[in-house]
């Protein structure tokens, strides 16, 4: 089977040791649309680390939903789009969440050595960028992009390269698939919560979490708890809801009891406008019910975009803020500028993470204070598939991941 003398998945080669070639889940051109048939198993050619990089032997990567994206080529072809950018390459090896063992150091690397185990966040950035020299917030930097998404050689494939600075600790306590599973969903929520000044969370704040037993959600709800915070989350049923709480939400909504979804009728609409706004209403007078008192959301942490955004700036309280870092159901998001500038609300953009960040949100992971709430762990083979429910809406809740270099789940554990 290996033509080119490829370890098996499920093994590895000696401690850095650095083979010609691997085995990785690759997407290309001709096969973008359903991820079932966009990722397929390849013999690629492992790659050269630069001087500020490491090669990572990945034991297991975690699965989110930007792969999708990149299966779709929905909104951008990756591949043409680093194409444009100067990229000759005409593939793309997504994965934007490991755990593995480091193989490789570049020359200028200093703070991990070969065999360190590591879990990688997803910022990227050239450190070179102006910006970043001039020490703003390398995620807002021009050169930032999401590593395993934007850049080849994400976590698919059983080495991946990653710039040094995103390599944290593993975490003793968790065993090789449950390190791999959390960490771009929960340094993406870490920053939408804490990250925004004048915004961020605060002790007693109430917090609507949208996809509450979603990856994102499941962890955002465990962050706002962790610091003091009161988490609602909105679900699809009452089962989701009842793993919301058990993450530490203090009640949860079932949004299939409403149906004001979507772009609302237009302002002029008298009628249209007042059925859209009672149904509103009585979405804001749940989270009042849940809290037995009547206060709103400090913050409202945003992923489905078009169908959500017109309620959560409605919801949100005077003063808050809507955090959002996605347009899962569209991107044409409408927002009733009465509500937003008499009530001084804040719309605002939140994406990947910086390095100070994703150590916080880390810390709190081997503190064992952030579960990663692993509910899915796959093979290898079935990356395509898990991508194909997750586009789907099918998987389960929480987070998945799938086994690379571990022959089997259950290992790792410190
Ligand atoms: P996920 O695990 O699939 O969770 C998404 C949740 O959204 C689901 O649990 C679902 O819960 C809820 N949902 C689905 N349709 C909805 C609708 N019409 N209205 C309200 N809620 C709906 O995905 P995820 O990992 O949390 O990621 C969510 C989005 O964030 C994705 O688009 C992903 O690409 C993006 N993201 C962006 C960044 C970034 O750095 N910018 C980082 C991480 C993720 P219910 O059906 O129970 O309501």
């Amino acid at each position: 089977m290996a033509s080119k003398n490829i370890y098996p998945i499920g093994t590895l080669p000696p401690l850095g040791e650095v083979p010609q070639y691997m085995y990785a889940q690759v997407i290309r051109q001709d096969r973008l649309g359903e991820p079932r048939n966009a990722f397929q198993i390849e013999e690629m050619e492992v790659p050269e680390v630069a001087p500020d990089q490491v090669l990572v032997a990945v034991m297991a990567a975690g699965i989110n939903y930007n792969n999708v994206w990149a299966a779709r080529g929905v909104p951008i072809d990756v591949i043409a789009a680093r194409q444009a950018a100067g990229d000759t390459r005409n593939f793309h090896i997504g994965g934007s969440d490991a755990s593995g063992i480091v193989y490789a150091i570049g020359s200028d690397v200093s703070n991990v050595k070969i065999g360190d185990e590591v879990v990688i966040h997803h910022g990227w950035w050239d450190r070179n960028d102006p910006w970043v020299l001039a020490g703003k917030d390398p995620m807002i930097a021009p050169s930032a992009k999401i590593w395993g998404y934007e850049t080849n050689y994400g976590s698919f494939g059983q080495f991946t390269i990653a710039q040094a600075h995103q390599c944290m600790p593993k975490a003793a306590h968790l065993t090789w698939e449950a390190a791999a599973a959390s960490t771009l969903v929960g340094t993406t929520a870490y920053r939408m919560l804490f990250g925004w000044q004048g915004n961020t969370l605060q002790k007693n704040d109430v917090v609507l979490v949208w996809g509450g037993s979603g990856g994102l959600g499941s962890i955002a709800i465990q962050l706002v708890r962790s610091q003091g915070g009161l988490p609602i989350a909105v679900v699809s049923s009452d089962e989701r809801g009842e793993y919301c709480k058990k993450l530490g939400a203090v009640g949860y909504i079932n949004r299939k009891e409403f149906d004001h979804w979507g772009i609302p009728p237009h302002w002029t609409d008298t009628e249209g406008q007042k059925k859209w706004s009672k149904s509103a209403r009585a979405f804001g007078k749940k989270i009042w019910d849940i809290l037995g008192e009547r206060r709103s959301p400090a913050i409202v942490f945003e992923h489905p975009g078009e169908d959500t955004i017109p309620t959560s700036i409605f919801i949100c309280e005077q003063g808050g803020m809507v955090v959002i870092c996605a347009g899962t159901t569209g991107y044409s998001a409408m927002v009733d500028l009465r509500y937003h500038w008499t009530r001084q609300k804040r719309l605002q953009g939140s994406h990947g993470t910086n390095d100070q960040q994703a150590y916080a949100y880390n810390q709190l992971v081997c503190d064992g204070i952030i579960d990663p709430c692993l509910t899915h762990v796959g093979r290898f083979e079935d990356i395509p598939q898990v991508h194909q429910n997750m586009g789907e809406g099918t998987h389960a809740a929480g987070n998945a991941a799938i086994l690379v270099g571990v022959p089997e789940r259950g290992l790792g554990k410190k």
